[in-house]
This record gives C-alpha cells, structure tokens and sequence, in this order.
C-alpha cells in the first residue's frame, strides 16, 4: 500500500461535459510523485514510460486503480463494509472520470499449492461439468472430478486431513475427487539427504554439511557423535540398518553427553523441526537457500501426480479422463474439445443436446488460450510454476471473452517472457480490448509496444526522489522529439560485439528430456556470455533450469516470489538488517533485538507489519495502516534510541543510495551495511527503501534484489571448479528501462569477467547482440519446440537469418 495519509473522503467532482473522455487526475502524491496531473484519454491505448523507480506503478497502480477499486469498496452495503478494513484514500488531490479498474499484473497466482492453470481460469470447472455428463462410468456430480473436494472413503467416514478442518461440514454431503494421499497437491514433500550429510565420511570427519553444524558444536553434531546410537568414526553409508534408522528415524530419546542430559532424535524429524518448521524469510540468507536445497518434492506415488482419486480418473470420454484432459497441450485440448462435437451414438439426444452450449463456452476459452500465446500449457500446470509473464497473460484468459466494456485495464510489462516475434500478437490484444470501448494502461518499456500508443504518459527524470514528474505527455512522435531520457532511446540499437570471448570450457548436455526437450544434445560454454533464446514455451527454462546437472553448481536468479512474512524487505532479505541492528546497539548500549520489527522492538499490534490487515475470504486482503505506531513497525520506546541522529525506522525509511552514504562516513559509519548497499547500487535497485515490503517489488526487481546478494565473485578462480560459478538469469532486463540495459550488460560483464559463467535466458535483442555465444530453440512452442534451432555466435545466427529469433535480430541491428 501507499504511504498515503488518511484524507476526508472526498466524492469525484460532478462531470462536466468537456471532461467526459478524460480520467483526470490532479495533485497525485503517493510514493514519491510530486503532485503529478495528467489527462488520460478514455477508451484510448495510454503506455507509461520511464526508468525503473521513477514511479510509473505509483501512478496507475497505487493511484488510479487504488482509488477505483476504493470506490468499488464503498458500493457493499454498509454490513459488508462493517468487515473491510477501509483502504486509506490514495493522497491526490482530484481524481475524476474513472472506471472500474481491472488490475492484469504479474503477481503470482495465490499461493496456494492447489492452483492450477485449469482452477485459475474457467477452465476445469467446465470440465468437471462435462466429465460428469458425458463419463463413463457415470461415477456423479462435477465435485466427483474435483481435486480440490475431499472424497467420502468408503466405509462413510469423512477424510480430511490437516488444516482443512473447517471444511468438514460443508463437505460431507459431498463426494469429492481428491487423491487422499497428496490431499489434492499432486506432490509429496521429502528432504534430500545428499544436502544433509557426505555419506562417504563419518561423523568425526565431518560429514555433516547443515549450515552451523561444526564439529564442536554441542548440541547437534556432539550429540549425534556421542550419544552411543551411532560409531562417530565409521562413514555414513558403511552404518547398520539399525543405525541408519536411528540416525534418521529414531523418535526423541534421553542421552547422557558428557553428563548432561539431552533429548537425540533422528535427523530428518531434527531437520523438519529446527529449519523447516521456521518462517522461511525470517532465516539467514545461507540457511534460506539451505532449506531450499534439501527440500525436495516428489510426484505423489499414488495418484501419478494427477491428484485425483481413482474413481475420478476412472470415468472416460472417448478413452479419455479428466486428468488426461488436463495434462494434454491446451491447443491439442482444444482440438479434442472440437471433435466431441458429432452427436456420440451412444448418449440420449436429450443429454447431448444440453452440453452443447458448454461445449461452445470450453471451446472459447480453450481458444483464447492459443490466441494469446499460451497453447503450449495444459490445465493440470501448478500456476505457482507460471512465470510472471505467462501468469498475466492466463489471467488475462478471463477477460478476452468478457462483455463488459467501458473498464479501464491496466497491465504491467504485457510483453515480459515474449519473443519479439510473439510482440505483435500481444500488441494486437491490447488493441482489441480499446477497441471494444476499453481503456487500457500499461506499464511498458519496450519500443515495440511504445509505438502502439495513443497517448504516452514519460515519468522521471531520475528514480525515486529524483523521479515522480511528468516529463513528457503526448504522441509517439512527440516523445521522439522531445528530449527525455525515453524518447532520446527509444530509438537505440546495439551494435554485434566486434569480438567475442572465447570458452574456456563446455558443459556438456546430453539427451535432454525435461518437459517438451526432444532429447536434446546441446554444448553450454562456459566463461562467456550465453543467452538462450526463442518464442515462450520453446523449451528455454526447461533446458536452462531443468537439464543442466546439479553438480555443475548452477545458481539460479531468478524472477521468483521471495516467499515469506509481510515484514520482510531488502534489509531483512540482504542480509543488511544484522549490521545496521549491531550498529544501533552498539551506539545505544541495548540488545540488537530491539532493532528487529520481527522480534522484541515490534509495535504489538501490527506485530512489525506497519499495517493490519483484513482478511476477506472473497476478495483480495485490505492493508491499512497501523494507528498504533503509524506505520513505523515498532514499539515508540525503541523509536527513542538514535544512530547518527536517526531512529530504526527513520533508517528503514532511507533510499538505498542515501542509506549508502549514510552508513559510508561518521558516527553511523558501519563498512558491513555500506558493502551490502553498493551491490544493491550496482543492480540498479537505488532508489528502493531498505524497509519496503518485498510483497510491493515487481518480478525485475525481485531478480536484481537476488543478483546483488550472490556471493561475491572472487577473481581468478575456474568457472568449473568454484561452486557456484554458474549463474542463471531470467530475463534480467525485466523492468529496466532502455536507458538502463546497458547498466546491467556492464554487470554481466563484470561477472564474467572475473571468472563466471553468465547464462541468459533474454528476448531483448540488445542483450542478444552483446552474447558471445547464443543457443535458439524452438522452431515453435510446447511440443513444436524443444529442438536446439541455432547454436554459435550472434554474428553468425545475423548471418544464416535461418531462424526466427536470427530474423528479427538481424531486422533490429538494421541489416
Ligand atoms: P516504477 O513503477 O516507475 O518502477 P514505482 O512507482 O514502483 O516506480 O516507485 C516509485 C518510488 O516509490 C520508488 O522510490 C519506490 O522505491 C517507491 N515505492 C514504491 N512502492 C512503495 C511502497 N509500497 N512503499 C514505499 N515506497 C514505495
Ligand atoms: P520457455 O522457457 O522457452 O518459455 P519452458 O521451458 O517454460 O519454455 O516450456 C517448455 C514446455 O515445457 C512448455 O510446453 C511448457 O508448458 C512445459 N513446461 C515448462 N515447465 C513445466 C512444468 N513445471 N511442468 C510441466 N510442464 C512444464
Ligand atoms: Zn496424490
Ligand atoms: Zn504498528
């Protein structure tokens, strides 16, 4: 939520007529916008530029949509809103014209581990209805094909299981379709061993591999050496069976130490109870990515992963189940669902005739699906495994067929995880929303969608305080002309590199499988700068992030949620929070803890949130903001404790480059906390304050929050022997604005440079035009893809022209 303060509700002025076409806004000051008004022309295409931070989102999504959705809030009836936490009004002087806002962002899904691309849309739930008319054996009601429903088991008892509780009586009238082993999640959870421990050594030599578990420390690996169950001096894999099991079974026990009593239990319980069990973002970074190791999950031996019990996978249309429905290619789905047109002999002409219209609605959507690019997906795809791109284009599924008009639309990056081949596609959506008498915003920073636009709205100069003007509002044309940083680079172009770096070695892929990959043999240089191209779906992410082999020591960056509690921020997430908390206390004299808006110094009653929040069952949860500390996140006596003039929450306030300097020289000087904020200059992320929620940052930012916290490049060393050395990006330039690519092209570089390998999966064409070495696939997406197309430099794919990507890379450094 905005920093907005609370202001008398204030009704939007009476429409007069000349501001009928007009969403008017005036005197906007949420985040760091400076009183910007602009005109957005109605049931026009308006695109929002400018460099990451300079506050594009502030006003579309924290401004606009904010207060239309507000509006839409006060419309419940008061019963309702006696429920709602009431949002603060956006701070902005007069907002006008506005229509109901329908937000299309790239934010995850939910999180629920049950939400699929089938359950996101419209998708299953017509299935279900159709399985249940059209099945043999007829087995019941569409909830029978339903994974998400609990099944009665045969001896009339209900099965639900954990957390789930609350459903039983809704459901006990209710035959559902879920597996009972994996409770409808398709997967069940396992620790990976090898992450544990080094099984060819024994416990005095140091097998264990947990973070923290030094030989001398008493209370883990003194216990398991000492405690009599185990031979410390033996290596793992030589114990008994009857060691093994109390190694890693074995349930809590009392064992004398040294003549202490203590409590040995098995390590896998030891694990679950001493890392898993504990909020995820509240750890370490190194015991974060720990826990991310060794925690495995595996298909659900039951259910084959289809989290569907046995009587619904049982009942079959044309030799087919649900579930195979689900996991077939949506645009072979789509020809399947075109074929149950003939009237089947053997159903009643009655029944037939009333799945006709369903039909007709499943055969839409399913379409839409191909339209829009997303074909190459089946229904039963978790929507937690969506990248942030493919995830705004399925919610996008819902409102291509809708009637509604007169919405506005917003969108954020439409165009992130698009080959520029697929650009025009998107392009043409966009237009067919305006043109059904829509008003469409969008976020944007590609040239190609850029030029679309009716109207251009450049936010800037700079990012952050430096930002938040409008620097330019008009044409297309206009913008070229006029001088800012958008329109002096929206005609860049890349040169190819004159020479290219050399491999200094191979990683060798051989016979690749993963997803669509059609046994794939491809060479991965390694030293150099490899990007890894082709249209969405062609296989990128499945070469890229599902074949290359676990000891190569591969780190991902990725574009991923940063799961965790709604108190944590770049300065809990970096690492930067433990100096800055020593440093106080140092200055003050009093415990670290107090400085930490998870633990002693919270504000009781948002907990260290700043905000309360209202969960609504049905919608989307209100943040307000907390009216016992303000917002500040902790207790006011904590607030009393100062560190070169400032308090806690005064520092957490701080832009990133300020908090650089802060900690840089004087009394605040803390070399620990100013190291940690110059990797987060270098990745462009300046301008974001050290307390932000890491629930407000886009999917580009996430991923340049994760390149700064990798560990350092140390010069020099191997790629191949230092783990590690490998880092995978996915689309790093997600969110930068032209000006600003070349910043990170000088990242990768640097990296490089001293002795990593850099792979980069990237659409944008400057990025390809700056690879020494790049690896096309495709031809097409989902099974049309999956082949290595091209492999070689960029000069020589400019050159053959024989692929997609070589068309257009050619078409873009103009030869
Ligand atoms: P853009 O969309 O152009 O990248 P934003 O509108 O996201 O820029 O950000 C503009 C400024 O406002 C930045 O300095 C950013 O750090 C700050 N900001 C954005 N969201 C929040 C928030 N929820 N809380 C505090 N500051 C924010
Ligand atoms: P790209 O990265 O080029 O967009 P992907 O590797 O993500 O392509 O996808 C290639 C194919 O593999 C697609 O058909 C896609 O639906 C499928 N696929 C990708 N990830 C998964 C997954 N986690 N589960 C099932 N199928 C997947
Ligand atoms: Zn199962
Ligand atoms: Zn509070």
């Amino acid at each position: 939520m905005s920093k907005a303060t609370r202001t008398d509700t204030q009704s939007p002025a009476p429409r007069v007529a000349d501001s009928h076409d007009l969403i008017r806004v005036h005197g906007a000051r949420v985040n760091n916008l400076k009183d910007v008004s602009v005109e957005l022309p109605k049931r026009r295409l308006t695109v929002f530029t400018g460099v990451s931070g300079s506050g594009k989102s502030s006003l579309v999504f924290d401004t606009i949509a904010a207060e239309s959705q507000r509006l839409i809030n006060e419309t419940y009836s008061a019963f309702v809103q006696g429920f709602m936490a009431t949002p603060a009004r956006p701070e902005v002087d007069v907002l006008e014209g506005l229509t109901t806002a329908i937000i299309v962002d790239q934010q995850r899904m939910g999180a629920n581990p049950r939400s699929t691309v089938g359950t996101a849309t419209d998708a299953n739930a017509m299935l279900r209805i159709l399985f249940s008319r059209l099945g043999q054996p007829h087995i019941g009601p569409p909830s029978a094909f339903a994974f998400n429903v609990p099944s009665v088991r045969a001896s009339g008892a209900i099965t639900v299981e954990r957390g789930a509780k609350k459903a039983v009586k809704a459901t006990y009238t209710r035959t559902g379709g879920m597996c009972i082993r994996c409770e409808g999640r398709g997967t069940v959870s396992d620790i990976d061993l090898t992450q544990l421990y080094d099984d060819s050594k024994s416990i005095a030599e140091g097998a264990f591999t947990i973070p923290g578990w030094k030989s001398d420390s008493f209370w883990t690996v003194r216990l398991y050496a000492e405690s009599g169950f185990l031979d410390p001096d033996k290596p793992i894999r030589e114990y008994t069976e009857k060691e093994m099991h109390d190694f890693l079974h074995r349930e809590p026990s009392k064992v004398k130490v040294e003549g202490v009593n203590l409590t040995y239990e098995g390590l896998i319980p030891k694990i679950q109870k001493s890392f898993l069990a504990k909020d995820k973002e509240a750890l370490q970074p190194h015991i974060r990515a720990f826990v991310e190791r060794a925690v495995t999950f595996t298909t659900c031996p039951e259910c084959d992963g289809t989290r569907l019990g046995e009587a619904a996978r049982s009942s079959k249309i044309k030799g087919i189940s649900i579930a195979d429905a689900c996991a077939m290619q949506i645009s072979d789905l789509a020809d399947w669902v075109r074929g149950l047109d003939e009237p089947s002999p053997g159903a009643s002409s009655g029944r037939h005739s009333t799945v006709a219209p369903l039909l007709a609605a499943l055969r839409q959507i399913l379409d839409s699906f191909v339209e829009i690019g997303l074909g190459y997906l089946s229904l039963d795809r978790p929507s937690g495994t969506l990248s942030g791109g493919e995830a705004q284009r399925v919610k996008m599924i819902r409102h291509l067929g809708s009637a509604l008009t007169d919405v506005t639309y917003v969108f954020d990056e439409p165009t992130i995880g698009l080959h520029p081949h697929d650009i025009q596609r998107m392009n043409d959506l966009l237009l067919r929303l305006r043109d059904k008498g829509n008003t469409v915003l969008v976020v944007e920073h590609k040239p190609e969608v850029i030029a679309i636009a009716d109207h251009i709205v450049d936010l800037g100069p700079g990012a952050g305080t430096e930002g938040g003007t409008v620097c330019f509002e008009g044409t297309v044309e206009g913008l070229r002309a006029g001088g800012t940083l958008t329109g002096r680079h929206l005609d860049d172009r890349a040169a190819l590199k004159e020479t290219v770096r050399k491999p200094a070695d191979w990683l060798e892929i051989r016979g690749a499988t993963a997803n669509n990959l059609r046994n794939v043999d491809v060479d991965i240089p390694l030293g150099v700068l490899c990007v890894v191209t082709g249209v969405a779906g062609s296989g990128k992410s499945s070469l890229v992030h599902g074949s290359i082999p676990a000891d190569a020591g591969v780190v991902a960056v990725d574009q991923s949620p940063i799961r965790g509690s709604r108190r944590s921020s770049p300065a809990t997430y970096t690492g930067l929070l433990d100096p800055i908390r020593k440093a106080f206390a140092k200055a003050n004299g009093v415990k670290p803890a107090l400085f930490s808006a998870n633990s002693e110094g919270a504000c009781p009653t948002c907990n260290g949130a700043g905000v309360v929040y209202t969960d609504l069952a049905m919608m989307a949860d209100v943040a307000s903001t907390c009216e016992e500390c303000e917002g500040k996140r902790f207790q006011a006596s904590v607030l009393e404790y100062r560190l070169g003039g400032r308090d806690i929450s005064e520092v957490l306030a701080m832009p990133v480059a300020e908090a650089e300097e802060f900690f840089g020289a004087g009394e605040a000087r803390t070399p620990a906390a100013q190291r940690i904020l110059a990797r987060l200059i270098d990745v462009g992320l300046g301008y974001l304050t050290l307390g932000q929620p890491l629930t407000t940052l886009s999917g580009g930012e996430r991923q340049r929050l994760k390149l700064a916290t990798l560990p350092q490049p140390s010069a020099g060393g191997t790629p191949r022997a230092e783990k590690g050395g490998v880092y995978v990006l996915d689309e790093p330039t997600t969110g930068l604005h032209l000006a600003d690519v070349r910043q990170l092209l000088g990242l990768l570089d640097r990296l490089v440079d001293s002795g990593k390998s850099v792979i980069v999966i990237e659409h944008h064409q400057a990025v390809m035009a700056h690879a020494d070495w790049i690896i096309d696939l495709g031809p097409g997406a989902g099974h049309d893809g999956g082949r290595i197309v091209f492999e070689g430099t960029p000069a020589d794919l400019v050159a053959a022209r024989s692929t997609l990507t070589g068309e257009h890379l050619a078409a873009y450094i103009g030869c």
